[in-house]
């Protein structure tokens, strides 16, 4: 299931995890180069959390940002 912020959208962003090796021409050596690169993702801080929306209770999914902000009815 794609899991994204209900107010604001945010989402699973793609990036990269690179490996240089070699010592850089600052510190004497023959300069660093890209070793390899894989793809990883990066994961915001969403909570499963049960509100009002338009006065119906519904389970949404809400950034930390989001919650800290407050702008919404809790339901308990
Ligand atoms: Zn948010």
């Amino acid at each position: 299931m794609l899991k994204k912020c209900t107010f604001c959208g945010k989402g699973t962003l793609t990036g990269k995890v690179v490996t240089r090796k070699g010592l850089a021409k600052s510190k004497g050596g023959t300069g660093s180069k890209i070793a390899r690169s894989s793809k990883r993702k990066f994961f915001p801080n969403l909570q499963k959390m049960r509100i009002l929306i338009n006065q119906h209770p519904q389970t949404v999914y809400l950034c930390a940002k989001c919650i800290k902000k407050g702008n919404f009815q809790k339901i308990i």
